[in-house]
């Protein structure tokens, strides 16, 4: 048998309904910013429960726009955690602020707040990553933030749809960051991202950055503005792939499950338990990843690593950080991989994983 990491082509894409709805917004005539993205815009931020979503191209975009819609590069550092892929390192180097590294927590693998408030000298943004679809700890950090001026980001790109205490990813800080890249959990058929918030007047400065700094047609109102949109043709697909997230989510939560039973002393999962966790990645650490690994690979199972360098150590800006440590993050990087994990996963296949856990311990 062989397991993949993810395989697309089992998604919703050829259902009927979805083919229909991308044939409707083609025969419309009206491809950007119409009705589709209108009605997902806000369908998407009454489930969220804030006040305002704004549609993008990308997730790297909804990072950008959102960092420069809470502070001015020029005043501050941006903090985040460098275990997270780089996406926040690229993106806020781009809207050109400076970036800094704190540690993550060893159970959870999110932003450290101990860790964080011993780093927040000169910082003007927080950003989040709710990791592998863990909520992290959004609680601590924006209590953290709000009593020093600091405004919090949360990077919701793999955990849509997680929620604590009825409160959904993205609804803690000023602004929360969505990336519907097609493997995440709410996935569109190409690109697209977008940014939630509740506060109307930055969702308002938002829409001018997303289209050229327009106030209205041709009148460019705010300067730095660029082109991000999110389509007619994505957003029809995101409005029905909207409604299937939460049976989705439950499902990747009840694969992760079964790998943590299965696993023994060699290999820790790392559990996505509750509502605050989506299992957009199973992810499971090991000392020797390297043997592991290929022992999964000889079985037909397919891993990956997310992810193998830690920011302070890539290449284009390594430079800068030489006297950056983050002893968390530095073992984590050297002991995660990720097991096959998506909703359409049958069970033979979870069965196949678990199998090679229990061996393996
Ligand atoms: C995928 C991802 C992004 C980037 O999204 P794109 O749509 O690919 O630009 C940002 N942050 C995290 C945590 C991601 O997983």
């Amino acid at each position: 048998m062989k397991v993949p990491l993810n395989d697309l082509s089992r998604g919703l894409g050829a259902s009927q309904e979805l083919q229909e709805a991308v044939a409707r917004v083609a025969a419309s005539g009206w491809y950007v910013h119409g009705p589709e993205h209108q009605a997902f815009e806000q369908e998407f931020a009454a489930y969220c429960g804030v006040a305002a979503c704004v549609g993008v191209a990308s997730g790297t975009d909804a990072l950008e726009l959102g960092l420069r819609a809470v502070a001015d590069p020029t005043a501050g550092t941006v903090l985040t955690a460098a275990n997270a892929g780089g996406y926040t390192s690229v993106a806020a180097r781009r809207a050109g602020f400076t970036v800094r590294y704190a540690d993550i927590d060893p159970g959870t693998h999110c932003l450290d707040p101990a860790d964080v408030e011993k780093r927040l000298e000169g910082v003007a943004v927080v950003v989040l990553t709710h990791l592998y679809g863990r909520l992290g700890p959004a609680e601590d950090l924006a209590a953290l933030c709000r009593n020093r001026g600091i405004a919090l980001l949360e990077d919701c790109a793999q955990s849509a749809g997680a929620r604590r205490d009825g409160r959904r990813a993205g609804s803690f800080g000023q602004v929360g960051t969505y990336s519907f890249y097609p493997t995440k959990n709410l996935a569109a058929l190409g690109d697209g991202g977008a940014i939630i918030t509740d506060d109307p007047a930055t969702a308002d400065r938002l829409r001018q950055l997303r289209q050229y700094g327009w106030s209205g047609k041709y009148a460019i109102a705010v300067d730095g503005g660029r082109n991000s949109r999110l389509d007619e043709m994505q957003a029809a697909v995101l409005r029905l792939r909207l409604r299937c997230l939460d049976d989705d989510n439950a499902r990747r939560r009840s694969v992760v499950g079964r790998y943590v039973a299965a696993a023994g002393d060699a290999v820790t999962v790392l559990p996505a338990t509750g509502e605050d966790h989506v299992g957009h990645l199973a992810v499971a650490l090991a000392q020797d990843r390297g043997a592991l690994r290929s022992r999964l690979a000889d079985a037909g199972i397919q891993t990956d690593v997310h992810y193998p360098v830690p920011d302070h150590r890539q290449p284009a800006f390594a430079g800068e950080y030489e006297d950056t440590h983050l002893p968390v993050t530095e073992q984590a990087v050297s002991r995660v991989f990720s097991l096959p994990c998506f909703p359409q996963l049958t069970d033979d296949e979870v069965d196949a994983v678990c199998e090679q856990l229990r061996v393996a311990s």
